[in-house]
Protein backbone atom coordinates (compact mmCIF):
# COMPACT_ATOMS: atom_id res chain seq x y z
CA UNK A 1 0.00 0.00 0.00
CA UNK A 2 2.48 2.47 0.60
CA UNK A 3 6.01 1.37 0.89
CA UNK A 4 7.36 4.91 1.33
CA UNK A 5 5.73 5.56 4.48
CA UNK A 6 7.32 5.77 7.06
CA UNK A 7 6.70 6.25 10.95
CA UNK A 8 10.25 7.63 11.56
CA UNK A 9 10.70 9.72 8.60
CA UNK A 10 9.83 13.15 10.63
CA UNK A 11 10.19 15.87 7.54
CA UNK A 12 13.68 14.92 6.62
CA UNK A 13 12.91 17.41 3.13
CA UNK A 14 10.37 19.41 5.05
CA UNK A 15 10.02 23.09 5.40
CA UNK A 16 8.27 25.41 7.24
CA UNK A 17 6.13 26.42 4.32
CA UNK A 18 5.69 22.80 2.90
CA UNK A 19 2.05 22.00 2.00
CA UNK A 20 1.45 19.44 5.50
CA UNK A 21 2.56 22.13 7.69
CA UNK A 22 0.13 22.18 10.55
CA UNK A 23 -0.34 26.14 10.68
CA UNK A 24 -1.00 26.83 7.09
CA UNK A 25 -4.52 24.81 7.75
CA UNK A 26 -7.75 25.65 7.65
CA UNK A 27 -9.48 27.08 10.73
CA UNK A 28 -13.12 24.89 12.46
CA UNK A 29 -13.91 21.66 10.89
CA UNK A 30 -15.74 20.63 7.72
CA UNK A 31 -15.35 17.30 6.89
CA UNK A 32 -16.33 15.53 4.02
CA UNK A 33 -17.63 11.83 2.63
CA UNK A 34 -17.26 11.23 -1.02
CA UNK A 35 -18.41 7.92 -2.82
CA UNK A 36 -18.33 6.79 -6.40
CA UNK A 37 -21.73 5.52 -7.21
CA UNK A 38 -20.13 2.56 -8.59
CA UNK A 39 -22.14 -0.05 -6.67
CA UNK A 40 -23.95 -0.03 -3.21
CA UNK A 41 -23.15 0.90 0.17
CA UNK A 42 -21.38 -1.99 1.55
CA UNK A 43 -19.67 -2.38 5.48
CA UNK A 44 -16.36 -1.46 4.53
CA UNK A 45 -17.43 2.38 3.14
CA UNK A 46 -19.75 2.34 5.87
CA UNK A 47 -16.73 2.23 8.24
CA UNK A 48 -15.42 5.27 6.33
CA UNK A 49 -18.90 7.41 6.15
CA UNK A 50 -18.97 6.71 10.03
CA UNK A 51 -15.70 7.58 10.98
CA UNK A 52 -15.69 10.75 9.24
CA UNK A 53 -19.16 11.55 10.46
CA UNK A 54 -18.05 11.10 13.91
CA UNK A 55 -14.45 12.62 13.82
CA UNK A 56 -16.40 16.07 12.26
CA UNK A 57 -19.50 15.55 15.06
CA UNK A 58 -16.93 15.04 17.79
CA UNK A 59 -15.35 18.02 16.52
CA UNK A 60 -18.60 20.10 16.53
CA UNK A 61 -18.06 19.89 12.54
CA UNK A 62 -19.79 20.41 9.58
CA UNK A 63 -20.41 16.99 7.27
CA UNK A 64 -20.72 17.21 3.28
CA UNK A 65 -21.45 14.31 1.27
CA UNK A 66 -20.05 14.87 -2.38
CA UNK A 67 -20.87 12.36 -5.21
CA UNK A 68 -17.75 11.08 -6.86
CA UNK A 69 -19.33 10.24 -10.20
CA UNK A 70 -16.57 11.19 -12.53
CA UNK A 71 -15.45 8.46 -13.66
CA UNK A 72 -19.00 7.93 -15.81
CA UNK A 73 -17.87 4.45 -17.56
CA UNK A 74 -18.02 3.05 -14.06
CA UNK A 75 -21.12 4.66 -12.94
CA UNK A 76 -23.86 2.17 -11.61
CA UNK A 77 -27.37 3.66 -12.72
CA UNK A 78 -29.29 3.67 -9.05
CA UNK A 79 -26.03 3.52 -7.32
CA UNK A 80 -26.09 7.12 -6.21
CA UNK A 81 -29.58 7.50 -5.01
CA UNK A 82 -29.50 3.77 -3.35
CA UNK A 83 -26.57 5.11 -1.30
CA UNK A 84 -27.73 8.28 0.23
CA UNK A 85 -30.91 6.69 0.56
CA UNK A 86 -29.02 4.06 2.89
CA UNK A 87 -26.92 6.69 4.64
CA UNK A 88 -30.02 8.87 5.26
CA UNK A 89 -31.50 4.92 7.03
CA UNK A 90 -28.60 5.46 9.56
CA UNK A 91 -29.22 9.36 10.41
CA UNK A 92 -25.79 10.41 8.33
CA UNK A 93 -27.71 13.44 6.09
CA UNK A 94 -25.17 15.90 4.43
CA UNK A 95 -25.43 19.50 5.99
CA UNK A 96 -25.91 20.64 2.39
CA UNK A 97 -27.11 19.22 -0.63
CA UNK A 98 -24.51 16.82 -2.15
CA UNK A 99 -22.03 17.93 -4.91
CA UNK A 100 -21.87 16.25 -8.13
CA UNK A 101 -18.57 15.90 -9.22
CA UNK A 102 -20.08 15.07 -12.94
CA UNK A 103 -21.40 18.88 -13.35
CA UNK A 104 -18.02 20.53 -12.36
CA UNK A 105 -16.21 19.87 -15.62
CA UNK A 106 -15.67 24.01 -15.77
CA UNK A 107 -13.66 23.88 -12.49
CA UNK A 108 -11.12 21.40 -12.96
CA UNK A 109 -10.62 22.31 -16.46
CA UNK A 110 -9.92 25.69 -15.18
CA UNK A 111 -7.73 24.29 -12.15
CA UNK A 112 -5.68 22.79 -15.23
CA UNK A 113 -5.19 25.94 -17.33
CA UNK A 114 -3.97 27.34 -14.02
CA UNK A 115 -0.98 24.64 -13.88
CA UNK A 116 -0.73 24.26 -17.37
CA UNK A 117 0.21 28.34 -17.48
CA UNK A 118 3.17 27.97 -14.42
CA UNK A 119 4.45 25.92 -16.70
CA UNK A 120 3.30 22.46 -13.89
CA UNK A 121 1.30 20.29 -16.41
CA UNK A 122 2.69 18.66 -19.69
CA UNK A 123 0.98 16.20 -22.29
CA UNK A 124 0.99 12.23 -22.11
CA UNK A 125 1.09 10.18 -24.89
CA UNK A 126 1.39 6.89 -22.91
CA UNK A 127 -1.00 4.68 -22.85
CA UNK A 128 -2.12 3.16 -20.09
CA UNK A 129 -1.51 -0.11 -20.50
CA UNK A 130 2.12 0.90 -21.31
CA UNK A 131 2.68 2.86 -17.84
CA UNK A 132 4.35 1.38 -14.55
CA UNK A 133 3.87 2.36 -10.90
CA UNK A 134 5.73 5.50 -10.86
CA UNK A 135 5.58 6.62 -13.90
CA UNK A 136 9.02 6.99 -15.59
CA UNK A 137 8.82 10.56 -17.05
CA UNK A 138 9.03 9.76 -20.44
CA UNK A 139 6.64 12.55 -21.94
CA UNK A 140 7.99 15.00 -19.54
CA UNK A 141 10.44 16.95 -21.50
CA UNK A 142 9.10 15.82 -25.01
CA UNK A 143 7.00 18.93 -25.55
CA UNK A 144 3.90 17.24 -26.96
CA UNK A 145 1.49 19.03 -28.97
CA UNK A 146 -0.62 16.17 -30.07
CA UNK A 147 -4.53 15.56 -28.96
CA UNK A 148 -5.99 13.86 -27.40
CA UNK A 149 -3.84 13.33 -24.68
CA UNK A 150 -3.75 13.02 -20.77
CA UNK A 151 -2.58 15.86 -18.77
CA UNK A 152 0.43 14.89 -16.13
CA UNK A 153 1.48 17.47 -13.14
CA UNK A 154 5.79 17.73 -13.43
CA UNK A 155 6.93 16.77 -9.84
CA UNK A 156 10.13 17.97 -9.03
CA UNK A 157 11.93 14.26 -8.62
CA UNK A 158 14.68 15.21 -6.51
CA UNK A 159 12.14 16.73 -3.98
CA UNK A 160 9.88 14.66 -1.19
CA UNK A 161 6.50 15.06 0.70
CA UNK A 162 6.10 14.72 4.54
CA UNK A 163 3.02 15.65 6.11
CA UNK A 164 1.45 14.15 9.52
CA UNK A 165 -1.30 12.28 8.89
CA UNK A 166 -3.66 12.32 11.89
CA UNK A 167 -4.60 8.34 12.49
CA UNK A 168 -1.51 6.84 10.73
CA UNK A 169 1.43 9.70 12.21
CA UNK A 170 4.29 10.88 9.83
CA UNK A 171 4.03 9.87 6.42
CA UNK A 172 6.90 10.66 3.87
CA UNK A 173 7.19 10.05 0.21
CA UNK A 174 9.72 10.57 -2.35
CA UNK A 175 8.90 11.69 -5.75
CA UNK A 176 10.64 9.86 -7.25
CA UNK A 177 8.64 6.52 -5.86
CA UNK A 178 5.13 8.97 -6.64
CA UNK A 179 6.35 9.53 -10.20
CA UNK A 180 4.34 12.21 -12.07
CA UNK A 181 0.59 12.08 -11.16
CA UNK A 182 -2.15 12.04 -13.71
CA UNK A 183 -4.73 15.11 -13.80
CA UNK A 184 -6.32 14.97 -16.61
CA UNK A 185 -7.29 11.78 -18.70
CA UNK A 186 -6.84 11.25 -22.47
CA UNK A 187 -10.91 11.23 -22.62
CA UNK A 188 -11.09 14.75 -21.34
CA UNK A 189 -12.61 13.45 -17.83
CA UNK A 190 -10.56 15.09 -15.04
CA UNK A 191 -8.41 12.88 -13.36
CA UNK A 192 -9.03 11.68 -9.66
CA UNK A 193 -5.89 13.29 -7.90
CA UNK A 194 -7.34 16.84 -9.35
CA UNK A 195 -10.94 17.04 -9.17
CA UNK A 196 -10.58 15.62 -5.41
CA UNK A 197 -8.29 18.48 -4.58
CA UNK A 198 -10.21 21.36 -6.50
CA UNK A 199 -13.81 20.09 -4.58
CA UNK A 200 -11.93 19.90 -1.20
CA UNK A 201 -10.76 23.41 -1.89
CA UNK A 202 -13.75 25.13 -2.87
CA UNK A 203 -16.42 23.26 -0.35
CA UNK A 204 -13.66 24.42 2.52
CA UNK A 205 -12.81 21.12 3.57
CA UNK A 206 -10.60 21.39 6.58
CA UNK A 207 -10.76 17.54 7.84
CA UNK A 208 -10.59 14.61 4.88
CA UNK A 209 -11.53 11.57 6.55
CA UNK A 210 -10.91 8.54 4.06
CA UNK A 211 -9.23 5.01 3.51
CA UNK A 212 -5.78 4.11 4.29
CA UNK A 213 -5.82 3.06 0.68
CA UNK A 214 -5.63 6.85 -0.49
CA UNK A 215 -2.85 7.23 1.76
CA UNK A 216 -0.47 7.65 -1.12
CA UNK A 217 -2.86 9.64 -3.06
CA UNK A 218 -2.53 12.35 -0.31
CA UNK A 219 1.31 12.96 -1.39
CA UNK A 220 0.09 13.51 -4.74
CA UNK A 221 -2.96 15.64 -3.49
CA UNK A 222 -0.70 18.01 -1.49
CA UNK A 223 1.42 18.75 -4.11
CA UNK A 224 -1.52 19.57 -6.79
CA UNK A 225 -2.77 21.69 -3.89
CA UNK A 226 0.82 23.85 -3.36
CA UNK A 227 0.83 24.25 -7.12
CA UNK A 228 -2.83 25.87 -6.94
CA UNK A 229 -1.18 27.85 -4.04
CA UNK A 230 -3.70 26.86 -2.05
CA UNK A 231 -4.00 26.08 1.98
CA UNK A 232 -3.82 22.04 2.39
CA UNK A 233 -6.99 20.78 4.93
CA UNK A 234 -5.73 17.65 7.28
CA UNK A 235 -5.82 14.35 6.67
CA UNK A 236 -6.66 11.37 8.93
CA UNK A 237 -6.87 7.69 6.86
CA UNK A 238 -9.24 5.23 8.34
CA UNK A 239 -7.96 1.76 8.62
CA UNK A 240 -9.37 -0.65 5.58
CA UNK A 241 -11.20 -3.72 6.94
CA UNK A 242 -10.16 -6.73 5.21
CA UNK A 243 -10.75 -10.36 5.98
CA UNK A 244 -9.62 -12.38 8.71
CA UNK A 245 -6.41 -13.99 6.65
CA UNK A 246 -5.82 -9.76 5.26
CA UNK A 247 -7.49 -10.15 1.76
CA UNK A 248 -9.63 -7.81 0.49
CA UNK A 249 -13.30 -8.08 1.61
CA UNK A 250 -14.83 -11.43 -0.24
CA UNK A 251 -18.48 -11.57 -1.18
CA UNK A 252 -19.05 -12.78 2.29
CA UNK A 253 -21.69 -11.80 5.03
CA UNK A 254 -19.60 -8.97 5.54
CA UNK A 255 -19.71 -7.57 2.09
CA UNK A 256 -23.74 -7.53 2.14
CA UNK A 257 -25.05 -3.99 0.96
CA UNK A 258 -25.85 -2.26 4.40
CA UNK A 259 -28.90 -0.87 3.00
CA UNK A 260 -29.89 -4.81 3.99
CA UNK A 261 -29.20 -4.86 7.40
CA UNK A 262 -30.77 -3.44 10.38
CA UNK A 263 -29.58 0.72 10.82
CA UNK A 264 -28.91 -0.63 14.14
CA UNK A 265 -27.18 -3.42 13.14
CA UNK A 266 -25.06 -1.94 10.31
CA UNK A 267 -23.92 1.00 12.96
CA UNK A 268 -22.82 -1.13 15.62
CA UNK A 269 -20.71 -3.48 13.26
CA UNK A 270 -19.37 -0.18 12.07
CA UNK A 271 -18.44 0.70 15.32
CA UNK A 272 -16.88 -2.65 16.56
CA UNK A 273 -15.10 -2.58 13.33
CA UNK A 274 -13.95 0.64 14.26
CA UNK A 275 -12.79 -1.04 17.62
CA UNK A 276 -15.28 1.40 19.57
CA UNK A 277 -16.12 -0.99 21.46
CA UNK A 278 -19.98 -0.43 21.42
CA UNK A 279 -21.82 -1.68 24.77
CA UNK A 280 -23.81 -5.25 24.39
CA UNK A 281 -27.91 -4.58 22.86
CA UNK A 282 -26.77 -1.23 21.21
CA UNK A 283 -28.10 -2.00 18.29
CA UNK A 284 -31.52 -2.04 19.57
CA UNK A 285 -31.34 1.41 20.45
CA UNK A 286 -32.75 3.71 17.56
CA UNK A 287 -29.58 5.21 14.92
CA UNK A 288 -29.86 8.41 16.24
CA UNK A 289 -28.91 7.18 20.01
CA UNK A 290 -26.21 5.33 18.37
CA UNK A 291 -25.00 7.88 16.90
CA UNK A 292 -25.06 10.06 20.16
CA UNK A 293 -23.37 6.95 21.56
CA UNK A 294 -20.73 7.25 18.81
CA UNK A 295 -19.94 10.86 19.51
CA UNK A 296 -19.66 10.55 23.22
CA UNK A 297 -17.05 7.85 22.94
CA UNK A 298 -15.31 8.73 19.57
CA UNK A 299 -11.77 7.29 19.72
CA UNK A 300 -9.40 7.25 16.98
CA UNK A 301 -6.37 5.90 19.32
CA UNK A 302 -8.48 2.44 18.98
CA UNK A 303 -7.12 2.19 15.59
CA UNK A 304 -4.38 4.33 14.95
CA UNK A 305 -0.88 3.84 12.79
CA UNK A 306 -3.19 0.59 11.64
CA UNK A 307 -3.71 0.19 7.55
CA UNK A 308 -6.37 -2.30 7.82
CA UNK A 309 -8.95 -3.72 10.45
CA UNK A 310 -8.93 -7.58 9.99
CA UNK A 311 -12.36 -8.92 10.67
CA UNK A 312 -12.78 -11.39 13.89
N1 LIG B 1 -14.42 8.54 -4.28
C1 LIG B 1 -13.38 7.86 -3.59
C2 LIG B 1 -13.82 6.45 -3.26
O1 LIG B 1 -15.00 6.15 -3.27
C3 LIG B 1 -12.99 8.54 -2.30
C4 LIG B 1 -12.22 9.75 -2.55
C5 LIG B 1 -11.78 10.53 -1.32
O2 LIG B 1 -12.34 10.33 -0.24
O3 LIG B 1 -10.88 11.35 -1.50
O4 LIG B 1 -12.96 5.62 -3.01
Amino acid sequence: MSAAKSSTATGTTATADRPGDHKDHRPGYRGRFAPSPTGLLHIGSLVTALASWLDARAHRGQWLIRIEDLDTPRVVPGAEHSILATLSSLGLESDAPPLRQSQRSDLYREALDTLRQQGLAYRCLCARSEVEHPYAGTCRDAAHQREPSAWRLRLNPDDAIDFDDRFQGPCHYPNRALGDPVIFRRDGLAAYQLAVVVDDLAQGITDVVRGADLLESTAWQLQVIAALKAAPPRYAHVPLVVEADGAKLAKSRHSVAVGTLRPGAALVQALTLLRQAPPEGLEDSTPADILDWGIAHWNSVAFLRQLVLKLP
